[in-house]
């Protein structure tokens, strides 16, 4: 059978009639390696399925939450019992304490926790406690690092280590983007010039421990001690932002594995089970500071929703009471990336792979990337055509050069070595590309 996507071009042209760009969060839409997104009819396991009837092993994972897997029976279960009791009541619910019991069991840095919707509300709402907390109104954030799509975090780099930043969008205020400091990811020294200049006005420094939106990059070692070590001689929060690498890494997060404690953490993604949940949460001290126990304000009709608490509740038991877990998908993880990488080399191609816990990502480069600048030095037209590729081979990798892939429990080892044959075809079109490229 031949891979079409006719349906689906029907159906994205349909949709740009009535959502901009056809989609409802840009990534979405392909616009970074072109073509049709597959428009998706359901999922289950490791696959998800498109409305052309077309079956596509999954490595998006719905950016991150799906860790058991599509449909996965016991969160379904758990949901449809949650379901059967109605769906929202803005009054509080067992469920809700008992999610956040098992979140500060895992993540000690956690004493209380607040539960919102998105991940973009968890890191606006952490901002402004650290800002009322600090009495400060600067933040230090990293150029690639993605904390959601709120005007102080929308963010470019500036030119230089003490560049205040300029909005990353039209409709950001300069007055706000004015506030937030960009620096290199992994560059202590510009972090410790930054603060040598603006030390006494901020209030926080947020990261991505890992960050995995410009790609998968990893800490150097001894990096993440350093940006701890300066936050805390400065009198400024540690904002770990979680969203993407909590219960992903490890169960508790990126802090467990690099033994960091950070004063805020945001979580997200994994811990809503593929519904819309996140939180953010901290030393007892400062979160006290939220209403109605303290001054800060911050709400949400849907906070805490009980379907999405089930489904985090029931994703988070299934995560910690599997024995194992963790350590057999990193395994396949690991499996996956050493096939795909020998394929990369037979074709004498040295590209760049990096794993974290289950989460992994592959740069086409061959120097090492360790930041945004390096990440961007990518061969994003190598990679379109590895993309388009694997996705015709039944392979679904993220639309993009910097996104990281994400590994489930549902993947098997079949799925596993159909990937890497994949990849080995995909590679064989990228070989070709560069033959071409030569004349
Ligand atoms: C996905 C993500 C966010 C934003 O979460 P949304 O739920 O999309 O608003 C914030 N920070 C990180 C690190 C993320 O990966």
């Amino acid at each position: 059978m031949t891979f079409t996507l006719k349906k689906s071009t029907a159906a994205f042209a349909e949709a740009k009639r009535y959502i901009p760009g056809g989609v409802n969060s840009p990534v979405r839409s392909f616009r970074g390696v072109g073509g049709t997104p597959p428009f998706i009819a359901k999922a289950a396991g490791s696959r998800i399925y498109d409305i052309d009837g077309n079956a596509y092993i999954d490595y998006v994972g719905s950016w991150g939450p799906m860790i058991l897997g599509h449909a996965h029976p016991e969160v379904l279960g758990e949901l449809k019992e949650a379901l059967e009791r109605g769906t929202s009541y803005g009054a509080p619910t067992l469920l809700e304490t008992e999610l956040a019991r098992l979140i500060i069991e895992a993540v000690p840095s956690v004493e209380l926790i607040r539960f919102v919707n998105s991940g973009t509300e968890a890191t606006m709402s952490a901002l402004r406690l650290a800002r009322a907390y600090t009495k400060r109104n600067k933040i230090v954030k990293f150029a690639g690092c993605y904390h959601g799509h709120h005007d102080s975090l929308l963010v470019k780099a500036g030119s230089g280590a003490t560049t205040l930043g300029v909005p990353d969008s039209p409709g950001v205020p300069s007055t706000i983007a004015g506030n937030t400091l960009t620096v290199e990811y992994n560059d202590d020294e510009e972090l410790a010039a930054v603060f040598e200049q603006h030390g006494e006005d901020i209030a926080a420094v947020i990261i991505e421990p890992v960050p995995g939106n410009m790609g998968l990059v990893l800490p150097r070692p001894g990096y993440l001690e350093k940006v701890r070590a300066i936050t805390e001689q400065y009198g400024a929060l540690l904002i770990f932002d979680e969203v993407m690498s909590g219960f992903r890494v490890a169960y508790g997060g990126a802090q467990e594995v690099y033994k960091i404690t950070p004063d805020l953490t945001c979580l997200g993604k994994v811990i809503g089970g593929g519904l819309p949940a996140a939180a953010y949460g901290g030393r007892q001290e400062i979160m006290e500071m939220i209403a109605p126990a303290g001054p800060v304000y911050q709400a949400g009709t849907l906070s805490g929703n009980p379907l999405a608490m089930a489904a985090g509740l029931a994703t988070l038991r299934l995560l910690s009471q599997t024995e194992d877990f963790y350590e057999k998908v990193i395994t396949m993880t690991a499996a996956l990336c050493a096939g795909i990488q020998a394929q990369a080399l037979a074709y004498g191609f040295n590209f760049q792979f990096h794993q974290a816990g289950t989460m992994f990502g592959l740069f086409f480069s061959d120097k090492t990337v360790y930041d945004y600048n390096s990440a961007k030095q990518s061969d994003v037209a190598a990679f379109n055509i590895f993309f388009h590729a694997m996705l015709a081979e039944g392979v679904y990798l993220a639309p993009s050069q910097f996104e990281a892939a994400f590994m489930s429990g549902a993947h098997t080892h079949a799925d596993i070595g159909a990937t890497i044959a994949a990849s080995g075809n995909a590679f064989a079109k990228v070989a070709e590309y560069y033959r071409q490229q030569k004349h």
